[in-house]
């Protein structure tokens, strides 16, 4: 069969060769023909667009209106249009939709470096309002470094001893090694192991380490501490087919031609495997009862320890395929393995930072209940709302599908382990949490993972263990596959949305200042402190050099210390709008107000239009230093901890000397040179109002919040 690049594979196992890579492939071709563009709009950008349509119906309104006013005052028309255009460039934010876009993509390479890939660009911003994470454990929240611990055998547990997957330790029995006298029964339930497997042991500069599947791995391992290697036991019964482990079977079977005839061998969960059996394999190799309830009891035993229990068992068939239809019947047991999968250390930190921001962390698995509930309280999830005592609440796969879709509502907030999940359970679980409006952030790495990555807010994707499906679904991949990743681009998410916030907080009273001195100038018929070029001037540079630089400003301290954002809460608060608003009116009437003396003191239009201009942008550059944090104050934050801003104030000042005194720009901009005094005047001024924003913030934040 031909397959294309691209080609999705959704199980089982194949060979190809490949014929054409990259751009020679179809799908390269359709690609070179569809120039992909990327939908750079999120909820943000979009609620700012609809917020710039209404303010510019608004501001043309006013120009239009102060145009009338001045003409019936028998103004000079030409002068009444350039006021007008003055006042629309002037009051509209020309940069806002590209500095927010230009933020949101500093913060997906940000997040990059951090192990987070973003597919899709609003997710950098749905990020900071996350309110739950549903997070695979296998390879997620655990290391996915699997080691057989305990082997139940016969009637007999064994202990492993040793770790990782270098096969060195002893298998024992109460303490004593078994090697030389090992049972049939322990054999076989390691033979199983080893013959029921796709993946493969291999050394490296005396490093072990598996290729395949880390728990098919652990199980090689394991039969290699009893001299039983792949090699020797695959020459003794050659495999004649194979149905690989998929999550929803819950087992996998090899069909073997050996002496005594085509043997079948299956591994898989306890449940399904159990109950297929009749027999029980005794310690010398016959046929015994099976007791089912002591299994259950030992398998139990292994789960709580937090051990991940695999099940092994074999059956004599005569064809030479794998049947799955009779696969699960008339099986005789022959033990079970369990196997250690520690939790990842950042991933214990991850989730405690989880709690401190408000965020729920949920955890879903293939494994039984009590392991999952075992390394759920290990990882500390669900710590707060335990059930039982300390153990989190956790519901089965099973029970889940009893549930009504209202019951699992109420159910899906308050569990916290979700064990023997089926993956399109998943796609439930993630509209359920939806209901109560909370913004679900995924994990998964299957190809039916995919309905619910697509269906969650944020759909997170594994980048070294996912298949291709889930990845296209996703909105986020992570690099390593690492929880801990998941955290930390939840950071930058609140982080990046607090920048905008800055920046919107900063740039909105330069257009509200310039605005309303045009209008002021206007109204009271004094010719115009300002000229609509300059006013280009100012918003385009200051936006690029001085704006753009809070995009590069370290989180606040307490990020991950507050709950999530309120997707639908406004983006300026009122205490913002508030301070938006004073600094405008400061801005106006510290221009106004010089401009109109020193025009009455003998200063040139130019001079006095030159200074205006200055004074705009050394406040903005003050102002700028406020914003850095909208809390707290300037001075606690270090001067020197975003270098951008310094670096962005140095260049626009050496861009207003350059507009002062280079005579080109001079004569681009209709500015002239001033004086020494003029700019003490401006950096005092600047300075004063940096102060009094300052101040406004200490008695918010300190004063009045310690009073109350
Ligand atoms: P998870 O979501 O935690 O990765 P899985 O669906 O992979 O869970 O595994 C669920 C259960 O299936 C395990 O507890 C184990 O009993 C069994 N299992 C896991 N991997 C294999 C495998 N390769 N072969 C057979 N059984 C497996
Ligand atoms: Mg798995």
């Amino acid at each position: 069969a031909d397959a294309y690049a691209g080609t999705l594979v959704t199980y089982g196992q194949a060979q190809a060769v490949i014929v054409a890579t990259g751009d020679s492939t179809e799908t390269g071709r359709i690609s070179e023909m569809i120039a992909k563009a990327m939908d750079l709009s999120t909820p943000l950008t979009r609620k700012i667009a609809s917020f710039s349509k209404v303010l510019l119906v608004a501001i043309l309104g006013l120009a239009a209106l102060t145009v009338a006013v001045g003409l019936l005052r028998g103004e000079n028309a030409i002068d009444m249009f350039m006021a007008a255009v003055a006042l629309t460039v002037g009051a509209i934010p020309e940069g806002l939709p590209a500095a927010v876009t230009i933020t949101l993509a500093i913060g997906v390479s940000r997040m990059a470096r951090r192990k987070a890939i973003i597919r899709k660009l609003p997710a950098v911003e749905t990020l900071g309002s996350t309110t739950v994470i549903c997070s695979d454990k296998t390879g997620t929240l655990t290391e996915n470094q699997m080691t057989v611990r305990r082997i139940f055998a016969g009637s007999t547990f064994f202990d492993v001893e040793g770790s990782g997957y270098e096969p060195e330790g002893r298998i024992t029995l109460d303490g004593v090694d078994v090697s030389g006298k090992i049972p049939v029964s322990l054999s076989e339930t390691l033979t199983a192991g080893l013959l029921c497997n796709d993946a493969r042991l291999v050394e490296e500069d005396r490093l072990w380490r598996i290729e395949g599947d880390p728990t098919e791995g652990a199980l090689i391992t394991a039969a290699a501490k009893a001299g039983l290697t792949q090699q020797a036991a695959g020459d003794a019964a050659p495999r004649l087919d194979v149905a690989p482990f998929e999550s929803e079977r819950q087992y996998m079977a090899t069909l073997h031609r050996s002496a005594a005839g085509n043997r079948l061998y299956l591994k898989g969960t306890v449940e399904k495997i159990l109950a297929a059996c009749s027999t029980s394999l005794t310690d010398d190799g016959s046929d015994g009862t099976l007791d089912r309830a002591e299994i259950v009891k030992r398998s139990d035993e292994l789960a709580s320890g937090g051990l991940r229990v695999l099940a092994l068992a074999r059956k004599k068939v005569d064809g030479d395929r794998v049947e799955l239809d009779d696969c699960l019947s008339g099986l005789t047991f022959l033990g079970l393995q369990g196997m250690i999968d520690p939790p990842r250390a950042e991933a214990v930190a991850a989730v405690g930072a989880c709690r401190g921001a408000g965020i729920d962390v949920k955890m879903i698995t293939g494994d039984h209940a009590v392991t999952a509930r075992e390394i759920a309280r290990q990882l500390g999830i669900g710590r707060d709302r335990g059930r039982d005592g300390e153990n989190p609440a956790t519901l089965t796969g099973r029970q889940l599908e009893d549930l009504s879709d209202e019951d699992l509502i109420e159910k899906a907030e308050t569990t916290s382990v979700f064990a023997r999940v089926a993956p399109e359970q998943k796609l439930r679980l993630v509209e359920a949490l939806q209901a109560r409006r909370h913004v679900v952030a995924m994990t998964g790495d299957g190809v039916n993972d995919a309905p619910a990555l697509k269906q969650a807010d944020i759909g997170i994707a594994m980048g070294i263990t996912g298949t291709d499906v889930s990845k296209e679904a996703a909105d986020m991949v992570l690099t390593d596959d690492n929880f801990a990743s998941i955290t930390a681009a939840v950071e930058e998410g609140r982080r990046i949305f607090d920048n905008l916030v800055k920046f919107i907080t900063w740039t909105l009273p330069t257009n509200g200042g310039e605005g309303l001195v045009i209008l002021a100038a206007i109204v009271s018929g004094v010719t115009l402190p300002i000229l609509p070029v300059q006013i280009l001037w100012i918003n385009m540079t200051t936006a690029v050099l001085l704006g753009l630089m809070l995009a590069f400003e370290p989180g606040e301290a307490d990020v991950m210390a507050h709950p999530p954002r309120k997707p639908q809460s406004p983006i300026l608060s009122g205490i913002l709008v508030t301070r938006i608003l004073l600094v405008s009116a400061l801005m106006t009437a510290a221009v106004f107000s010089m401009f109109l003396w020193q025009t009455a003191n003998g200063y040139s239009v130019e001079a006095a239009r030159t200074v205006a201009v200055n004074l705009f942008v050394i406040i903005e550059l003050t102002y700028l230093f406020n914003c850095r944090s909208l809390t707290r104050s300037a001075f606690k934050i270090g001067f020197f901890s975003n270098p951008w801003v310094l670096a962005g104030s140095g260049t626009m000042i050496v861009l207003q000397l350059l507009f002062t005194y280079a005579p080109f720009m001079n004569s681009v901009f209709h500015s002239t040179p001033i004086g020494a005094m003029d700019w003490l005047l401006i950096v005092t001024v600047s300075i004063g109002v940096h102060a009094l924003i300052e101040t406004e913030k200490w008695l918010r934040f300190n004063v009045m919040k310690k009073a109350r």
